[in-house]
C-alpha cells in the first residue's frame, strides 16, 4: 500500500513542532511525527515555564513580545488562563553591578530596585544582593495547557500527530520528501520542517546535510520546599545578573536551577548531583532559607546555534527543507510568534517589510559554511 501523501511533515512532537504543524494545519495537509510514545516528552516536558519579555538575543525578545497577546487571549482551542502575571527581579551583588548597568541601559524600560525596595519584595534574600533591576511584564506559562491546546488545534483542523515514530531516514523521490521509520516508508510530503530539538542536526544529516553546529547544553532544576507563611506565590522570579542561578515559586515550594548549561549529545538527560549541589549552594549564596530535602529534580536539553539565535527558514542547499529548531531557553515563551513565521515562510507568503532583518537574524542561511 502506498504511503499517505501530506503537504508538510513536521519532525519533532516538541512545543516547536507541535505549534508549527498546528498553524500550518490551518491551510495545509499535515503530519508530525514523533519518535517517543507521547509528544513533549523531552525540552517542552522539563521547562521552569518562565515567560520572560526582557530574556534572551533582540530577536527572541521581539518574538516573545509578540506572542504576549496569544497568551493572554488565546484561540478557542486553547484554555483561557495560559499566562499568569509575575514579574522578574534580576539581583546583582557589589562585584556584579557593572553587570546590572548593561542591563539597565540595554534595556530602559526596567525598574531599577534598591537593597530594601528587594527586600521587602523577597525577604529571604541577603543583604549582599545590592542591586536589583524589575521586569513587572512576565509570567508563568501553563506549559502542559499550551500544548494541549496546540494539539487540539492540529486535530481540529484535520492534521495529524503518528507517536513512537522515530524518522530514521529521507529521501528525496521526484519532488517529494520519503519518511522512513522502522517499519519502512509511512508518509511522503513535497516540504519537511525539521523540529527535533537536541535531534535536529541529527535530521538534517538524514537528508544529506551538513550540521548546522546546533548543541544541546543540559539544563537542570529542582524543587524545595518554603515556609508557608513566607507567602512566596507573590515572589517574583529572581534571577542572578550572571543568570548563574534562578528560582520561582512552583506551587509549593521554589524551583531552583544553578542555570547551567553543560555540553550534551542528544539524549534522554537526566540531573546529575553535582548540578543540584550547584543549585542549592548558589541559592543560598544570596537567600537565607535552609534547604533540607530536594522534592524532585529533573534535567533537560536547551538547544542553541552557535550564535544563540533560533534557526528559522528554508535551507539553501535542499528544496522543500525547512529548520525549525535552536530554540534554546525560549522555545515556549516565543512559540505563538515562532509558528507564525514559519507559516509564512514555508506558505511563501509576504513578510512585512518590517520584519526582512528579522528573517536574516533566524535564517539557517546564516550558518551555512
Ligand atoms: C530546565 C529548563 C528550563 C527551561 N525554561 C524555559 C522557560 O522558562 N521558558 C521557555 O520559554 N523555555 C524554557 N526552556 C526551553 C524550552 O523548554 C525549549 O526551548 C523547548 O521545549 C524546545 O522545544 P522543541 O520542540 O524544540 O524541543 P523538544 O521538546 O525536545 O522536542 C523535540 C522532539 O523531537 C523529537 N525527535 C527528535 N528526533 C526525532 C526523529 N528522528 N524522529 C521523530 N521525532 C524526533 C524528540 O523526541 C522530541 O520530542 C527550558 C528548558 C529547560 C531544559
Amino acid at each position: 500500500m502506498a504511503a499517505p501523501e501530506f503537504d508538510v511533515i513536521v519532525i519533532g512532537g516538541g512545543i516547536a513542532g507541535v505549534s508549527a504543524g498546528a498553524s500550518l494545519a490551518a491551510a495545509r495537509k499535515v503530519l508530525v511525527i514523533e519518535a517517543e510514545s507521547q509528544p513533549g516528552y523531552h525540552a517542552s516536558a522539563r521547562s521552569a515555564a518562565y515567560f520572560a519579555p526582557a530574556y534572551g538575543s533582540a530577536a527572541v525578545r521581539r518574538m516573545t513580545v509578540d506572542s504576549q497577546a496569544f497568551y493572554q487571549t488565546p484561540p478557542v482551542e486553547f484554555a483561557s488562563n495560559l499566562l499568569k502575571s509575575r514579574g522578574s527581579l534580576f539581583l546583582a551583588r557589589q562585584n556584579e553591578l557593572g553587570l546590572l548597568e548593561d542591563m539597565a541601559t540595554d534595556q530602559p524600560g526596567l525598574e531599577r530596585m534598591s537593597p530594601a525596595a528587594i527586600r521587602a519584595q523577597v525577604p529571604i534574600i541577603h543583604s549582599n544582593v545590592v542591586g536589583g533591576l524589575f521586569d513587572p511584564v512576565g509570567g508563568d506559562l501553563d506549559v502542559h495547557a499550551i500544548l494541549q491546546g496546540y494539539l487540539r488545534q492540529l486535530r481540529v483542523r484535520g492534521g495529524t500527530l503518528q507517536t513512537d515514530a522515530r524518522v530514521l531516514g529521507l529521501d528525496r523521490v521526484g519532488e517529494r520528501w520519503q519518511v522512513r521509520c522502522h517499519d519502512g516508508v509511512v508518509a511522503s510530503a513535497k516540504i519537511i520542517v525539521n523540529a527535533a530539538g537536541a535531534w535536529a542536526d541529527e535530521v538534517g544529516r538524514l537528508a544529506g546535510l551538513a550540521p548546522l553546529g546546533l548543541q544541546p547544553k543540559r539544563r537542570t532544576a529542582c524543587l524545595i520546599a518554603v515556609p508557608e507563611r513566607l507567602n512566596h506565590g507573590r515572589w517574583p522570579m529572581c534571577v542572578g545578573i550572571q543568570e548563574n542561578f534562578y528560582f520561582k515559586a512552583e506551587g509549593a515550594h521554589l524551583l531552583v536551577s544553578p542555570a547551567d548549561e553543560t555540553l550534551s549529545a542528544p539524549c534522554d538527560a537526566q540531573p546529575e548531583e553535582l548540578d543540584i549541589a550547584l543549585a542549592i549552594d548558589r541559592f543560598q549564596s544570596v537567600c537565607d532559607l535552609p534547604v533540607d530535602r530536594i522534592q524532585s529534580r529533573w534535567a533537560g536539553l536547551r538547544t542553541f546555534a552557535p550564535d544563540g539565535n533560533v534557526v528559522v527558514g528554508a535551507d539553501p542547499r535542499l528544496a522543500g527543507f525547512f529548520w525549525f529548531a535552536g530554540q534554546g531557553g525560549y522555545g515556549f515563551q516565543s512559540a505563538p510568534a515562532m509558528a507564525d513565521l514559519i507559516c509564512q515562510l514555508v506558505r511563501k507568503e509576504a513578510v512585512p517589510r518590517s520584519q526582512t532583518a528579522l528573517l536574516a537574524q533566524l535564517a539557517p542561511a546564516r550558518l551555512v559554511r
